[in-house]
C-alpha cells in the first residue's frame, strides 16, 4: 500500500464503511455554478469512492470524469444521482494534494475543477485504467539529459564555503526535524546557491526523503538538469513544457510509484506526486513564470510555501533579485534570511559600463551598437572569448508605420502594433499569434512609405553581421526555439563554443554559467521600464542584474556594457552598482507611497466583450454592485473601472475594475463573476 492510500484515508474516516453519498468536481473543462456536486455511492463501489479518486458521474445528459473530494451527506427530499465508476486504486489524489487545491480555489478565488485540471498532467487526468496507451517513444532532450546519468556513479559535492555552510545550516536542520521553515536565501549571480540546495537535497535523500527544485522555465538550461542529474543520478524527473504529454505523464507516474526522488521542473513541478516530500526549492524565485497566467491563476512561490506548511517540511526561496514583498516579508518575521554575498573563490561582479543613448545619438550613431560596445565585442573577440547581447525584443522591427499618414499596422484583433520579421517578410502579433504578410501600400491612406522602427534581435542579428561578418553569431529567442529541441541545441552550441556570440532575449538571462563569456552587452536596458505595471522597475532591476551576472564567471576578466536613454533611472543605477539593498529600499519606499504590494493586495477583475460598449456597461455595472456590497469601512477600496492595458485582445475588448486592500477575501463573494469575467489575485507576474 503506498502512503498515498493511507493518508487518503485517514483523511476520510468514514472510508471504513464507505461515505454513502460524495462530494464531486467534474471535469467538464467548463466553468460550473457549483464547485461540488453529491453523488450516491452504490454498495459495490463504496471502498473505492474515496477522497481524491477519478470517477465517472453523470451530469446533464452525459456521463463525465470527475474527482471525489470529500464525502457528502444528501438532504433530504433531495434525489441524487449514482456515481457510475470508479477510475483509481489507490486514488490519483492524495489528502495534501486535495487540501492544496481547497487552498488554492480559496486563495485565488478559482473553480475547484479547473485547480484540481492544474494539477493533474493530461495524459494523467484523461488517461482510462487498463489498456494504458503507449506514447510515442521519442524522447526529449530534457529528458535524455537526466537519463544520461542513470547507473553512472555520483558525481561528488563540492566542499562547502563557510558562507555556504551557514546557509545550508538551517535548511539541514529543517530536512533533520522534518519542519516547515521558511527560508530566503539571497545570494549574488554565481554565489554557490545552487550548490546549497544540492547539499540540503542530498540530506534529504540521505533521511528517506524527497525533494522538488523549481527554476523558471528559461533557466531550466540543459546545464541545471545535467547538474542535478549528475549528483542524483537515476533519481531525477523532469518536468517541463518541453515534455511531450506522454513523457510528462510517464514522469508522473514514476514519481508517484516512488520510483524518482528528485524532481527538477517548471512552475507545476509544484504539484509533483512525491509521497515522501522532504525539502522544496524555488530558484529565482523573482522569475514571472512562477504566475500562472490562466485560471487558476495561482502563484507557484505561494502554493509551494503552503505545500510545504501542509506536509512539514521546509522551503527555501533563492534569488540574487528577490522580489521585494519576498524581501519585505524577510524582514517581518515572514522568512529567516541568509545571504550569500560573494561570488565563489571571490571572483568579483563585473563592473558595469554605461553608455547613454541620447548622446550616442546627438554624436549621429544611429546604430544598435554604441561605439564603445562595438569596440568591446572587437577586443572580446581577438581575445578568444565569447560574448552575449541582450534584447528584450524579438523580431525586426517592432512597429511597422506609414511615413505619409503616420498609422502603424496593428492586429485586427487586438489593440497593439504588429512586429515585422524579414526573414519571413511577414507581421506578427506577439500577443494572439495573428500574422499577415508585410503590407506594400498603406492600409490607411495607400502609400507606399511603409517602414519599420525600433529594434529586435532579429534586426541586431543582421547588424551584428553586417559589422562583423566573421563572427559567429546564434540566436535565442521564441522564434528560433519553436521546435522542442532547439533550446538545447542552441546552448550546447555555444557552451561547446561553436560560436562567438549569442544574441538572445531574457531566455538568456537567467541560469547560465559559462565560464568564457567575457562581454555582456545590454543593447537597450529600457525595454521593460516604461511598462504600464508597478513592478516595471523591479523586472528591469531584476532582469539587468541577471544579464549581466552572466559575465565574469571564468578566470578571465570581463565586461559588461548597459546601454540606455535612461540612466538617471532609479533601476538602472542600482543595477550598474549591483546595489540590491539600495533598489529595495527605493522601490520599498515608492509602494508605500503609492499602496501597491507588498503594503496591500489586489485583485483585478477583467471582462471580456466582442462590443466595446458592452464590456464597459457590464465593468460599470459590476462596479456600483461591489462598491456598495462592501460599502465604505470595509477597508477595501474599489478603482475603475477602466479599460484593461490591452483593450482589445484576440478580437474582444477589455474593461476592468480592482479591489485594493489588506483583507481582500472579503471581496470575494461579492466580485463579479460568469460569462466574460475573469479574476486575477495578486495579479502577476
Ligand atoms: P548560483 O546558483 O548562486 O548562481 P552556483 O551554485 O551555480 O551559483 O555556483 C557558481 C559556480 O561556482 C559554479 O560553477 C559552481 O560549480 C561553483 N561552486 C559553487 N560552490 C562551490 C564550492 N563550494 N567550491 C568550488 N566551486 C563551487
Ligand atoms: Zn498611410
Ligand atoms: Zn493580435
Amino acid at each position: 500500500m503506498t502512503a498515498h492510500r493511507i493518508e487518503a484515508t485517514t483523511a476520510a474516516p468514514a472510508v471504513a464503511t464507505g461515505p454513502a453519498h460524495v462530494a464531486v468536481t467534474p471535469d467538464t473543462g467548463a466553468i460550473l455554478p457549483k464547485d461540488t456536486y453529491t453523488y450516491a455511492v452504490p454498495d459495490h463501489l463504496v471502498s473505492l469512492a474515496v477522497p481524491g479518486a477519478r470517477v465517472m458521474v453523470p451530469f446533464g445528459s452525459r456521463e463525465v470524469l470527475g474527482y471525489v473530494v470529500g464525502v457528502d451527506v444528501a438532504l433530504a427530499g433531495v434525489e441524487v444521482r449514482q456515481v457510475a465508476d470508479v477510475l483509481d486504486e489507490p486514488p490519483i489524489l492524495g489528502a495534501p494534494a486535495l487540501q492544496l487545491a481547497r487552498w488554492i480555489a480559496a486563495r485565488y478565488c478559482a473553480p475547484l475543477g479547473e485547480v484540481i485540471r492544474a494539477m493533474l498532467p493530461k495524459g494523467v487526468r484523461s488517461a482510462r485504467p487498463g489498456g494504458r496507451k503507449r506514447g510515442p517513444r521519442t524522447t526529449s532532450a530534457a529528458v535524455e539529459a537526466t537519463r544520461a546519468h542513470d547507473g553512472a556513479v555520483a558525481e561528488a559535492a563540492l566542499p562547502l564555503t563557510s558562507a555556504q555552510q551557514a546557509a545550508a545550516a538551517p535548511l539541514l536542520e529543517a530536512v533533520a526535524a522534518r519542519s516547515h521553515r521558511r527560508v530566503l536565501l539571497h545570494g549574488v549571480t554565481g554565489a554557490g546557491k545552487t550548490e546549497v540546495y544540492l547539499v540540503a537535497i542530498a540530506a534529504a535523500l540521505a533521511a528517506g526523503r524527497q525533494a522538488i527544485v523549481m527554476v523558471p522555465e528559461i533557466a531550466l538550461t540543459p546545464q541545471t538538469i545535467r547538474r542535478f542529474a549528475a549528483r542524483f543520478p537515476g533519481r531525477v524527473a523532469v518536468l517541463h513544457s518541453a515534455l511531450t504529454e506522454s513523457e510528462r505523464a510517464r514522469e508522473w507516474r514514476r514519481l508517484r510509484d516512488g520510483e524518482l526522488d528528485v524532481v527538477v521542473g517548471s512552475r507545476s513541478a509544484v504539484f509533483a506526486p512525491l509521497p515522501r516530500l522532504g525539502i522544496i526549492v524555488i530558484d529565482e524565485e523573482d522569475a514571472s513564470a512562477y504566475k500562472q497566467d490562466r485560471i487558476p491563476r495561482y502563484h507557484a512561490v505561494d502554493v509551494a510555501l503552503e505545500r510545504g506548511r501542509l506536509e512539514d517540511v521546509p522551503v527555501v526561496l533563492g534569488s540574487a533579485t528577490p522580489r521585494v514583498e519576498t524581501y519585505y516579508a524577510a524582514h517581518t518575521g515572514g522568512f529567516e534570511l541568509v545571504r550569500l554575498d560573494e561570488r565563489i573563490s571571490g571572483r568579483p561582479l563585473p563592473p558595469i559600463e554605461v553608455v547613454d543613448l541620447r548622446e550616442e545619438l546627438h554624436a549621429g550613431n544611429r546604430s544598435p551598437l554604441s561605439l564603445d560596445l562595438e569596440r568591446a565585442l572587437r577586443e572580446c573577440h581577438d581575445g578568444g572569448g565569447q560574448s552575449i547581447l541582450f534584447l528584450n525584443r524579438r523580431g525586426t522591427a517592432t512597429v511597422v508605420v506609414c511615413r505619409n499618414c503616420g498609422e502603424a499596422v496593428t492586429c485586427d484583433s487586438c489593440s497593439v502594433s504588429l512586429v515585422y520579421h524579414a526573414d519571413r517578410r511577414r507581421c506578427d502579433c506577439h500577443y494572439c499569434g495573428a500574422s499577415r504578410p508585410l503590407p506594400d501600400i498603406c492600409p490607411s491612406c495607400g502609400s507606399t512609405a511603409i517602414r519599420g522602427l525600433g529594434m529586435g534581435t532579429e534586426r541586431l542579428e543582421v547588424e551584428v553581421h553586417e559589422r562583423f561578418p566573421t563572427l559567429r553569431l546564434l540566436r535565442m529567442d521564441r522564434d528560433t526555439t519553436a521546435s522542442r529541441d532547439a533550446y538545447f541545441t542552441i546552448y550546447d552550441r555555444f557552451a561547446n563554443h561553436e560560436a562567438d556570440c549569442l544574441i538572445g532575449t531574457q531566455m538568456v538571462a537567467k541560469g547560465w554559467d559559462l565560464g568564457n563569456v567575457r562581454l555582456v552587452g545590454i543593447v537597450n536596458a529600457d525595454v521593460s521600464l516604461h511598462f504600464p505595471d508597478y513592478r516595471s522597475g523591479e523586472t528591469t532591476f531584476s532582469l539587468l542584474t541577471q544579464v549581466a551576472g552572466r559575465a565574469g564567471r571564468g578566470d578571465e576578466p570581463a565586461r559588461v556594457i548597459l546601454q540606455t536613454y535612461s540612466p538617471q533611472h532609479y533601476a538602472v543605477r542600482h543595477a550598474v552598482t549591483h546595489n540590491y539593498l539600495s533598489f529595495a529600499r527605493e522601490e520599498i519606499r515608492v509602494r508605500r507611497a503609492l499602496r501597491f504590494p507588498p503594503y496591500t493586495r489586489l485583485v483585478v477583475c477583467t471582462v471580456n466583450h466582442r462590443e466595446d460598449a458592452r464590456a464597459e456597461i457590464e465593468a460599470r455595472r459590476a462596479f456600483a454592485e461591489v462598491s456598495d456590497k462592501l460599502g465604505a469601512g470595509s477597508g477595501l477600496d474599489v478603482l475603475g473601472p477602466t479599460p484593461a492595458f490591452l483593450h482589445r485582445l484576440r478580437g474582444e475588448y477589455r474593461w476592468q475594475i480592482t479591489v485594493r486592500g489588506e483583507a481582500i477575501e472579503r471581496a470575494f463573494p461579492h466580485l463579479p463573476h460568469g460569462r466574460g469575467w475573469s479574476i486575477d489575485v495578486d495579479p502577476g507576474p
